[in-house]
């Protein structure tokens, strides 16, 4: 269980291996009872109002949402949803204080894989950076990453997720996180279907439907095995 401060705090975005090291951390005795999560993940829409705010001199440093890293992974800041659809950072309140300082939560988050990486901002925690997985030595975590095999690692999320569309495709009325993937890539590709909330509606089947025509599919609104292959395809044309 990740605990947070409030109903606001969004988790639903994170990457399930760094919810993993999430959940390991937060059982830890030291740790346990102590310590919350107060700030995770961000839509776009909420970044922009962040940055927009920090623009007009009326709010906190914020990253540009619209800022894109050469290798296009990295985009704004890591509580961003990310191009592959998932987010990296988490924002650390001590909600007790009794024999626990900043700087011992440093020490045994490090250990689970997950570290400070903005400077003078002790609370703000990743996995990884934009070169790669931090390692984790408190548990035997998954493969140990550098950036090239952390691409496999998406390759093969990605490949589960395929398998299962494969066998039983997407279509109006599907639910889950399959489809929360699906919409995510669709909107990284500029086939808007809106809040990728996990819920196949009218608007992800338009995006699917223009994703279909941009790639001379057949046209009918469902996301099989033809259609997931199509959005991963680097030549993928672009929706705008
Ligand atoms: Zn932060």
């Amino acid at each position: 269980m990740i605990p947070v401060t409030g109903g606001h705090v969004d988790l639903s975005l994170l990457h399930p291996r760094f919810k993993e090291r999430l959940n390991h951390f937060f059982a830890d005795g030291r740790i346990a009872n102590k310590v919350k999560v107060v700030s995770a993940c961000r839509s776009y829409a909420a970044q922009k109002w962040l940055y927009d705010r920090y623009k007009a001199g009326k709010g906190n440093l914020a990253a540009n949402p619209d800022w894109l890293r050469p290798d296009g992974f990295f985009r704004g800041s890591f509580h961003q949803e990310q191009p592959d659809g998932f987010s990296y950072a988490v924002d650390l309140r001590i909600t007790k204080w009794n024999g626990i300082s900043q700087k011992s939560v440093t020490e045994v988050a490090r250990r689970y894989g997950i570290r400070p990486t903005v400077r003078g901002e002790w609370w703000h925690f990743q996995p990884r950076d934009a070169d790669g997985w931090f390692p984790c030595n408190a548990y035997p975590d998954t493969k140990q990453a550098d950036a090239k095999t952390d691409w496999d690692q998406i390759t093969l999320a990605v490949t589960g997720v395929g398998r299962r569309i494969a066998l039983s495709p997407l279509r109006r009325g599907s639910r889950g996180d399959d489809v929360r993937v699906v919409q995510n890539r669709l909107n990284a590709l500029d086939f808007n279907c809106g809040n990728p909330d996990g819920v196949f509606g009218r608007k992800t089947r338009r995006a699917v439907k223009g994703l279909q025509r941009a790639c001379l599919l057949v046209v009918d609104g469902v996301v099989g095995a033809n259609s997931w292959v199509a959005m991963w395809k680097p030549e993928v044309p672009n929706g705008l």
